[in-house]
């Protein structure tokens, strides 16, 4: 069974898919996760990746980039490096994006994905699951909120792990990462023509829970 849960960041879908996997008995696979290494791994070899592009790729190619997954959750390696702890600040997710834009990453880290969800039943979020990376996946689930809204709760968490920043830079990064993602030519952010639309703008956390789960359980 597949599950793809896409949308922008800060919508809400990495806490809910992992709850949910929790819940279901699914194993939660974060694609994110992924491209923020390979940013990481960008960032370590001082690539400015939007102008030097073959040399990420080589940088890419050159690093073995693994995710495994356990009942503690999800974690990701760099060349066996664990860098988990080190791929959710504000440097890296622009990295990310910048590093996601180009093809020969994206086909890479796709191959990895599919081959982590062919063997068991998987909730996988992301930008392009349920457009390119699981196509035939039964349920898609396409999770949005307008920016301010996504910008507040990713400025929270930001703060919560002690992370010095402003909620206007949170919320330029993050318009800037949503222009990035959804203008790049090769499998952009999109909802796939069959996915289901939940917009949680409006919505707190225990009830996007509760949308989420009963549009899952309605078709499985
Ligand atoms: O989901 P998260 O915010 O961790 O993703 C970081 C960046 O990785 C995104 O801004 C996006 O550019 C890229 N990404 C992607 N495709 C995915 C998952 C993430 O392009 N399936």
């Amino acid at each position: 069974m597949q599950i793809a849960i896409d949308g922008p960041g800060g919508a809400g879908k990495s806490t809910l898919s992992k709850l949910l996997a929790k819940k279901l008995g699914f194993v939660y696979i974060d694609t994110g996760a992924m491209y923020r290494a390979a940013g990481l791994a960008c960032l370590r070899q001082n690539v400015v990746i939007r102008e030097e592009t073959d040399k990420a790729v080589s940088v890419v190619e050159g690093t073995e980039i693994d995710l495994t997954v356990s009942e503690e959750g999800q974690r990701i390696f760099l060349n066996g490096e664990d860098v988990t702890g080190l791929i959710r600040t504000p440097e890296v997710s622009m990295a990310a994006s910048d590093v996601s834009a180009i093809p020969a990453v994206r086909l890479r880290l796709v191959a990895l994905q599919r081959q982590l969800a062919s063997t068991r039943d998987v909730i996988m979020d992301g930008r392009d699951i349920g457009t390119y990376v699981l196509p035939d996946a039964p349920i898609k689930i396409f999770l949005t909120a307008s920016s301010d809204e996504r910008a507040r709760r990713r400025f929270i968490e930001l703060k919560e792990r002690g992370e010095n920043c402003t909620f206007e830079a949170v919320l330029a990064e993050l318009e800037e990462r949503d222009k990035n993602d959804s203008t790049r030519a090769f499998a952009p952010l999109k909802p796939a023509e069959d996915s289901i639309i939940v917009d949680t703008t409006e919505l707190n956390f225990e009830e996007s829970l509760a949308r989420l789960y009963d549009i899952i359980q309605e078709r499985l």
